[in-house]
């Protein structure tokens, strides 16, 4: 038997803007992803001559084929055209879901990278990241890593210069969002504020902290204008010192972003009482 092990880390996104809806009734998206240091830890064993097995110790989190994880590993095994005599992965969750920080993609990421790494790198990073689409449209993004705009359903990606160092404060209110019923706000209400993409580019291509913080937007935050939390966790990321704050993904957890770890960690204290997945973290 042989175990592999391998981190999951979450993203954010520094920007995210929902553009037209296509015929397919999906919308185009345009963001800028970012990988952070929050992560789980996936291990595998391969060759453990007993049926397939998951495992995630979240109550919440399928621990079956429908598990994210699950589905990269079939995926992986169905293109190389062969499988192990049974594999057992392990998921140690520290990811909160329905969070808006991709936790079951990077699992699936996660997998995909070590499993390809173990065959001795059959498939290039892109071939790994059109496997992975298959699987989940944030996938690609968590195969790829670091920093990069993603356009499309999320699939079509542009790696860019990795964003400065950036120390964060990631905090998952109890509240969660269904991302369906986002889109359907959204697509109702007038969009009054949309992110300055290419600001945003151009401010992580000089390294400046202080814009890319001043240049936080998603779209989905007014589609969820008038849930108490989000509003409340953003003014305490920004009393206690953020350089700017802002939800990611399609929330409900929300970021800042800080000039030092020891600013970070003031926040991070400040809020976990009240909620208590909120992390130190930062880019990676
Ligand atoms: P995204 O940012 O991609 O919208 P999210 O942070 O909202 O993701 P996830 O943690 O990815 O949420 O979980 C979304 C759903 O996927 C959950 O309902 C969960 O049951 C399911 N899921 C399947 N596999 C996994 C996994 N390995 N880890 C977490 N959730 C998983």
């Amino acid at each position: 038997m042989i175990t592999l092990a391998e981190k999951a880390y979450a993203k954010i996104n520094l920007t995210l803007d929902v553009l037209a809806k296509r015929e397919d009734g999906y919308h185009d998206l345009r963001s800028v992803m970012q990988t952070v240091s929050l992560c789980d830890d996936v291990e595998i064993d391969l060759d453990t001559g007993k049926p397939w097995k998951i495992s995630c110790g979240a109550a919440s989190i399928p621990c079956d084929e429908r598990n994210l994880a699950w589905k990269a590993a079939r995926a992986f095994f169905d293109r190389i055209g062969k499988e192990p005599d049974g594999i057992e992965i392990r998921i140690f969750k520290r990811i909160p879901s329905e969070a808006g920080l991709a936790g079951g993609s990077a699992d699936a990421a996660a997998v995909l990278r070590v499993l390809n790494r173990w065959a001795n790198d059959p498939f290039s990073v892109g071939e790994l990241c059109a496997l992975g689409a298959k699987v989940g449209s944030d996938v690609p993004f968590c195969v790829l890593g670091g920093t990069a705009l993603a356009e499309g359903r999320g699939e079509k990606l542009s790696k860019l210069l990795d964003a400065p160092e950036l120390h964060l404060v990631i905090c998952k209110p109890p509240v969660a969002f269904a991302t369906p019923e986002l889109f359907r706000r959204l697509d109702s209400v007038e969009i009054k504020e949309r992110p300055d993409t290419e600001a945003m580019l151009r401010a992580l291509h000089s390294g400046d902290r202080k814009r890319i913080a001043g240049l936080l937007c998603n779209v989905f935050e007014q589609a969820v204008a008038g849930y108490r939390e989000i509003d409340a966790i953003k003014k305490s990321l920004l009393a206690n010192g953020a350089l700017g704050a802002v939800m990611t993904g399609s929330g409900s957890a929300v970021y800042g972003i800080f000039r030092s770890a020891d600013c970070a960690k003031a926040a991070c204290d400040a809020l976990i009482t009240e909620y208590p997945q909120t992390f130190a973290a930062k880019t990676v």
